[in-house]
This record gives structure tokens, sequence and C-alpha cells, in this order.
């Protein structure tokens, strides 16, 4: 007959305590406790046999919950289940109990039936969980299986308590790429060649599992003298059996010392000590110690404190320039995050993102990153600096978010911006990781518009045929692999090579961790693209990076303010002389240099390579139609089909024929000079040619997604720039407008930016509704709209139709919860006064409407000289 089970009874009433037994007695063997301390006396009697507790929480000695809390500590009684008697009414009891650690609770007075039922069903429910935990074989191996070998562990150094041991860890390195490379049975056959080594190792009575993967462990007599020749050796042995050269090992140890830390706990330690060691080449072991142990200590730190790190808005987003190698000028900017503890000062992310990178929390704060990013890019919009694109680190654990891409769209369009201003930065090891599901996952980004940069390339494994199949736009070359191969010559070094092979596919090229002088030179030789590093600038706070796009901005507009003092509009750019012969072609680029910018080509190819190359940067070429290798008419005629280069100015050179002169025309050169002819004439026709193609690419950019605010659809201050710039003579006498939202802000607060958004979106539909479609409308800050309307002079019009927009904006009110109405200051522009200027005189009339009351208009006599102060009237007018 099968034996009863035991059931230990803890309880001080006697009286309780019989009707227990009463109750189990037909079904179980009870065993019986007054309260929690001579409970915890029999557990040491009879542990193993003891198949449920039943506990009562007021005792005298020791009560229910202490009780509760010591055998929760303790890994050998931690699995019997207790079930816990509660009075009937106290709910508070019954959650503290099992939040302590209770199985399942019954309450006073006892209910037999309802007793037998539960202590029953949870026995049950724990055998069926031992059977599970019977797995104790790992399949492949043959070795125990990891929960098995944390139990035999455990009993093993209870049975032996004088005996000294230490965990010992192995983990393969690149376990993976063997997958990967060799094949999945290949890497289980190299599996149980490790587990051959490790019976080996251990001898009849050793115990030895398999925890994961790669990772095996075992539980030796302590010794102190461990040498790399005993790992050397083991790892021979598996590169033998497994026929597999150069399988890397790295192996942790720790020293059993707080026996009562579960076995869990012991083996991460001894892993930990064989990651410290991870890619060191000549380092076969490494033991937990102290230093480990601090690490782990201050891990642990800031584990504590990164959630409410992040709540507190302790994380701060630094940008490092990116710059476009061939113009020097900032292309773009890498956000890198920076934790300002307020104890601990200043954190480089090597502190804290391996950690968050293990731990998960890097997703949480990755997402603070592009965040705060985007927030970054709308605010330079809106002030209407220069598109620059951002990019992001995007985790591996980022990845396998199964929203990512969902997150990530609605974070750009609730910024207003397009995908392609986040550039999205993986790093290369990541795709080696699961290819498929990265790939694929990636390549979804890359469809709606994110630009995907490879991090890191060049340090990981990527195969280069794989690297054929990767959804990318940018190669980002690795840091180490620059600083060893930029000292090579050229010929010799695989970067040459790499950017052949980016050509070829379509890549462009960033360099980062770019030092120095001679690095430069070097990238530039290549033909790389974008350089980062510390030559140019380190990261900095946004505030300071601002600062340079503001002299960017700035410079630009010098050069084009230079240009324009020659001709009426403005030249800026690169300009490409593609020309065979040396001499007329040094004689032309000497006198061109003085004004512009300066790329030389001597074949078509080079020409072509250049032009699809600074296609954003080049203003004009001039291109002699007798290049050799590709000729000049091939090279036009590739011009007319690439959309994107169509527009850039051609003035084309050929010996004297009338014929070559036509076709050259037909085929959409926008001028022609005969060779040799004198480079001031070329100079002539280039101007003009650029000239001419300059007032049609800007009414083009209008039109471009940069121009225009995406909540209202109207320019941005950037689009009302381009939009003056193209304006006529005929057009003036004109009247501007600056319309203020009386209380948006008010709005935002107490109802919601939704509902303020669409109070802005519907005052961009009135002005649309009451304008003519020449006239200029922008959105110029956050709550401001500026229009021109041409052709006004009369300031009495001018003033009716303000007076219009303000009374159709009232009516059209969205909520009576708060007075909706917009205020507008208007003033003539008839002469030569600057747009800046003009503004300033409306921002006036509209500080007076406001004097006079809120959804008024006021329009001011323009004044006749430039207002020479030039500041906007500061402080909140709301
Ligand atoms: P990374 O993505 O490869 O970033 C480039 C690192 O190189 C940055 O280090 C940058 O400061 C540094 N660096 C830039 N120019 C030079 C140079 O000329 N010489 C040298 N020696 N170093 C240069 P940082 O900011 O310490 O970041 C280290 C790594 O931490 C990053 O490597 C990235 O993997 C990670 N990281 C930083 N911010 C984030 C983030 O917001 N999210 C995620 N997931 N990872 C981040
Ligand atoms: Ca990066
Ligand atoms: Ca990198």
């Amino acid at each position: 007959m099968r034996s009863k089970k035991n059931i230990l009874v803890v309880e001080d009433n006697a009286i309780n305590r019989m009707m227990l037994c009463e109750i189990l007695t037909p079904e179980y063997t009870v065993l019986e406790a007054e309260n929690g301390q001579e409970a915890l006396l029999v557990l040491q009697e009879c542990k193993e046999e003891i198949s449920l507790i039943l506990l009562d929480i007021i005792m005298p000695v020791m009560d229910g919950h202490t009780f509760l809390s010591i055998i929760e500590k303790n890994p050998s009684y931690a699995s019997i289940p207790v079930i816990v008697a509660t009075q009937s009414d106290s709910e508070t009891d019954e959650i503290a109990a099992l939040s302590s650690g209770a199985t399942e609770f019954v309450t006073k007075p006892y209910n037999p039936q309802a007793i037998l039922r539960r202590v029953a069903s949870i026995i049950r429910l724990r055998e069926t969980a031992a059977i599970i935990n019977q797995f104790q074989f790992d399949r492949l191996t043959g070795l125990y299986s990891k929960e098995f070998f944390y139990q035999r562990v455990r009993e093993t150094l209870e049975q032996t308590p004088d005996q000294e041991y230490d965990i010992v860890c192995s983990d393969i390195e690149n376990f993976k790429l063997v997958n990967d490379i060799f094949g999945t049975p290949a890497g289980d056959r190299l599996l149980c060649s490790v587990a051959d080594m490790y019976t080996g190792l251990v001898g009849e009575e050793g115990i030895c599992g398999r925890l994961h993967a790669d990772q095996f462990a075992c539980l030796m007599k302590h010794r102190e003298d461990y040498r790399d020749e005993f790992f050397i050796q083991a790892g021979a042995q598996i590169s033998k059996t497994g026929s597999m050269r150069s399988i890397v090992m790295k192996w942790g140890i720790y020293a059993v010392e707080d026996r009562l830390l579960p076995v869990e706990q012991m083996c991460d330690r001894a892993l930990l000590a064989a990651r410290k060691i991870k890619g060191q080449y000549g380092k076969y072991y490494s033991k937990y110690d102290d230093d480990l142990r601090n690490q782990m200590l201050h891990e642990q730190a800031i584990t504590d404190v990164m959630e409410n790190a992040l709540a507190e808005e302790q994380f701060i987003v630094y940008l490092q320039p990116k710059y476009s190698i061939i113009t020097e000028r900032l292309a773009g900017a890498e956000a890198l995050v920076r934790w300002e503890h307020p104890k601990w000062g200043f954190q480089s992310p090597a502190a804290f993102i391996p950690l968050f990178e293990r731990n998960g929390f890097i997703t949480n704060l990755d997402q603070y990153v592009w965040e705060k990013t985007c927030a970054i890019l709308q605010k330079w919009d809106s002030i209407g600096y220069p598109p620059i694109p951002v990019s992001v680190n995007v985790s591996r654990a980022d990845i396998y978010q199964v929203d990512l891409a969902d997150v990530l769209l609605k974070m750009v369009s609730r910024y207003g911006l397009a995908p392609s201003r986040l550039h999205l930065e993986i790093t290369e090891s990541a795709y080696t990781e699961d290819p498929d599901q990265i790939i694929s996952t990636v390549r979804h980004l890359r469809e709606l518009g994110f630009i995907i940069e490879m991090d890191d390339f060049g340090s990981g494994y990527s195969s280069l045929n794989m690297l054929n199949q990767l959804p990318l736009d940018i190669l980002k070359l690795d840091m180490k692999f620059i600083q060893s191969e930029t000292a090579k010559p050229m010929d010799q070094g695989i970067l040459g090579f790499i950017m052949g092979l980016a050509r070829w596919m379509d890549l462009r090229v960033v360099a980062e961790g770019v030092e120095t002088r001679e690095q430069l030179e070097r990238l530039k030789e290549i033909g790389c693209d974008y350089v980062q590093g510390y030559y140019f600038a380190r990261p900095m706070p946004s505030e300071e990076f601002e600062s340079l796009l503001k002299r960017q901005d700035s410079t630009k507009e010098e050069t084009e303010a230079e240009a324009s003092s020659l001709g009426s509009t403005s030249l800026s750019g690169y300009i490409l002389v593609a020309e065979e012969d040396d001499a007329y072609r040094n004689q032309i680029c000497s006198l061109l240099r003085n004004r512009f910018k300066i790329i030389e080509a001597v074949t078509g190819k080079e020409a072509l390579g250049f032009i699809v190359r600074y296609e954003r940067e080049l203003s004009g070429v001039v291109l002699s139609l007798t290049l050799p290798e590709l000729s000049g008419f091939s090279v036009l005629e590739i011009l007319q089909r690439e959309k994107a280069v169509w527009n850039i100015p051609v003035v084309a050179t050929a010996p004297p024929d009338p014929r070559t002169e036509d076709q050259a025309v037909e085929m959409g050169a926008d001028d022609f000079a005969y060779k040799p002819c004198s480079a001031k004439i070329i100079e002539r026709r280039l101007i003009n040619a650029m000239e001419r193609s300059l007032s049609y690419e800007s009414r083009q950019t209008l039109h471009e997604d940069a121009c225009r605010d995406y909540l209202t659809g109207l320019l941005n201050r950037r689009g009302l720039n381009a939009a003056v710039r193209i304006m006529k003579k005929e057009d003036a006498p004109m009247a501007v407008f600056l319309f203020d939202i009386d209380n948006l802000k008010q709005v935002n607060e107490t109802l919601g930016h939704s509902l303020g958004d669409r109070l802005l979106k519907k005052f961009g539909d009135l002005l649309h509704a009451r304008t003519r479609s020449n006239d200029i409308l922008a959105r110029f800050g956050g709550d401001e709209f500026l229009v021109i309307m041409r052709q006004m002079g009369s300031e009495e019009t001018a003033l009716k139709k303000g007076e219009e927009i303000c009374g159709g904006f009232q009516n059209a009110a969205l909520t009576d919860q708060l007075p909706i109405s917009c205020t507008c200051g208007a003033v003539i522009w008839n002469n030569d006064v600057p747009l800046d200027n003009i503004i300033s005189q409306a921002d006036k009339a509209l500080y007076q409407a406001k004097l006079n009351g809120k959804g008024g208009c006021s329009v001011r006599h323009q004044s006749g000289l430039p207002d020479s102060s030039n500041d906007r009237q500061n402080g909140s007018r709301d």
C-alpha cells in the first residue's frame, strides 16, 4: 500500500489542532507543532518528507509571519507548500500571508471539506511540478539539466559541510557563429564534446550540468592552484573531438564561500567572472573576486536607482557632429546619452549601457533618448535651421520589441518630423545574433522611411555575402578600424576595398573616431562621405550644438551674400570642372576658384562619381564633351535620367562644331562654350546658367516637406524665406500681417494639447479660406502666423482684412470653455526694407493691438527708414 503523506500542522490552540488532526488523519499522517519555532525543529528532522504545512498566523514564541520569512530564505524548505489559516474577516492577513510566501489560505472556523480539497489539490500541484523537474537530464548532452544541477549542488553542499567547493562555469565565445557557419548539427556535436570533457574533468562523483545553450557548470572540490595549462588542455580536447579548430572557451570560477547563496547565483558569479575576460586573447579563466563583487554591488546600486533617474530626467542627450568630408560642413549628429547623477556625478555610457543592455532597461532609456532627440529636431525646425538628420542608437533589445516600428513612427509624427530625419544606428553584431528576425524588422523600418546605419562596421562578423541582404543605407566604420587602418598606405588597406564595396552596394560611408588630420586626409583620399570624431568635435550638450548650427547657418548666408554682390542672386556650393586637358582645366579652375569651391575630374567616370556623390552640394558643372572613359554626352544623358541631379546647371564645352552644340543643348546642357575659349567666358555662362536654375530651384523647394509646418501645412520659417526670395517687384506693395492666437498656452494647459493642435489647424484653414492663392502663409512660431498679401497698399484694406480674419476665428471657436481669439498687427511693405525689419514693425503693431484688447487688429505705417531697433517685443503677451 502507498504510504501516507506527511502534513505539518502549526497551531497554538489545542482544540483547533485536534480538529485539524481529525479532519486530516484518514488521508494523511499529521505532525504537530505549537508555534513557529517548534515547527522549524520538526522541519529540520524530516524536511524531505513533509508534503505540506498548515500554518496559523497568530501564535506565541514565533508567529506565522516570522516562520514564513525564515523558511522562504532556506532553499531546502522553500519548495514546501504552505497553507495559512486566517480569520475569515481579515483580508489584510490573507494578503500579508500570500505576499510573504504562503501558497494558499483557509479561513477559520475550519470547514473540513474545504480544507481537504485545498490540501489535496496543492499536494497534487506540487507533485506535478516535481515531475516536471524530473527532467533531470539535458537531452542533448546527458548532463544534469539546470534545475536538477542546482538541486544536486545544494544537497551536496548540505551533506558535506566540511568540504570546500568551487563552482566552475564555461562559455564558448561566439557559439552562435559556430551554428551559423558550420550548421546546427556541428554545433550540437561541439556541445556534446564539451559535456564529455566536463565528465572527464570532475570524475565519478562530480556534478556537472548544462545551464543554457553553450554554458556549462560543475561543482569541484576547492583548489587554489588553477593554471592556464589546465584549461588550455580542456579546450584542446574539445577542439580535437569536436573536430573544430580555434574554439575559444572562457572559464569562470566561484569559490563557494556563502553556502546559503542560491546555487543559481553562485553560477551567475562564475559566469560573470568568465564574461570579464571575453574577447581577451590569451586569457583562459578568471576568478570571481572582490573587484567583481564590487562591480556587482555597483551594478546593483545602479539598478536600484535607474527607474527613478529616468523619471527625474537625469539622463541628458549629447550630440556629436558629423561632417561632410568634402565640404567639411555640418551634415548631421549622433545622439549619445549621458547620466548626470546628483551624487555620483557625470557617468559615461560605458558605466551603465552594458548593464542596461543585460537587464533590459535599455529599451526604456533608448525611447527616452529618441523622444528627446525628436524634440530637439522639432525645435530646430521651428527656428528654421537647415533640416539635418540626427542618428540615435538602437540596441538589440529594442529590435525584439514587437511594436518598435509603431513606437518610432508615432514618435516622429508626434513631433512633425519625416522619418528620414532619424537615422537608426544598429550595431553590426546585432545582425549576427538572429539575422532573420533583425533583417525583417529593420527592413520594415527602412520601408517606413527611417535611414539605417550599420554601426561599428568591421568589428563584428557579418559575412560579406550577408551584407548584400541587409537593409542598409549607411555603413559606419568601426573606430578601431579607422585608427589602425588609416595608418597604412592606400593600396594595402582593407579600407579601400570596403569603400569600393560600399559604392557598389550604393551605401554611404561614415567614419567615426577620427582624431587626427592624417586620418581625415586618408579618409578623404579613399572617398569616405562623412566623418565624426574628436578631431572635429566631442559630443556636446544640444544647446552648444545649436550654436554650431547657427554659426553654420550664418556662414551660409555670408557666402550667399558675398556671391550675390556679384550677381543678383546667391551662388554657393561646389563647381565640378570635368576637363581632360590638364592645362586648360587649370586655367578654368584658377579663375573659378576666386569665387567658387572647385572639384576637378579628368574622365567621364570620375565626373559621374562626383556628381552622384555630391549631388546636394553641387551648384554647377563645366563638362567637356570629349572626356575619356565615359563621354560627356553619356554623362549628360545620365544627368537627365537622374531626377535628383537633373537641375544642376551644366555648361558643356567642345571643339567648335555647331552640330555638337545643338546636340548638347538638346540633351539638357544649359549652355555651351567652344574650346578653348577664355576662362572668363566659361565663368560668365556658368553664372548665368546658375542664376536661371536658382529661381527655379527655390520654387521647387517650396514644395518640400522641409519647408512646411507639419501641423497646419503652411510654410515654416525656412519656407517663408524661400518664398520671399522669389517674390517679384510686381508683387509690391504688400501687407504683412502677424497673427497671434491669444489663449493657446492656456488651452494647452487646461484643455489638452490635442485641442490646442486642432485650434492651430483650424486657424491655418481659416487663413487659406480668406486669402488669395498666391499670398504667402506661414506658421511663424508656436502660436504666431505670418501672412504676406500681395498687391495690397492700403492701410484701410489691410485693417479690414485683419479684422475679418480675427472675427472669423472667434466665430469658429472649437470650445466654449475658454474664450478663443486671435490678435493681429499689420504693416504695409512697399520699399526695400528687409523682411526681418518689416516683421519687427508688424510685431510692434501686434503689441499695440494687444494693448487695445485681445481679438482686435492694428495697422502701422511702414517707417520710411529701415527700423533701427530690430528686437522683437519680448515678454508674454498672453
Ligand atoms: P558608439 O555608438 O560606437 O558611439 C561612439 C562613441 O565613440 C561615443 O562614446 C563617442 O563619444 C566616442 N567617440 C566619438 N569620437 C571619438 C574619437 O574621435 N575618439 C574616441 N576615442 N572616441 C570617440 P560614448 O558616448 O562614450 O558612447 C559609448 C557607447 O555607448 C556608444 O558607442 C553606444 O554603443 C553606447 N551608447 C551611447 N548612448 C547610447 C544610447 O542612447 N542608447 C544606446 N543604446 N547606446 C548608447
Ligand atoms: Ca552609435
Ligand atoms: Ca560606433
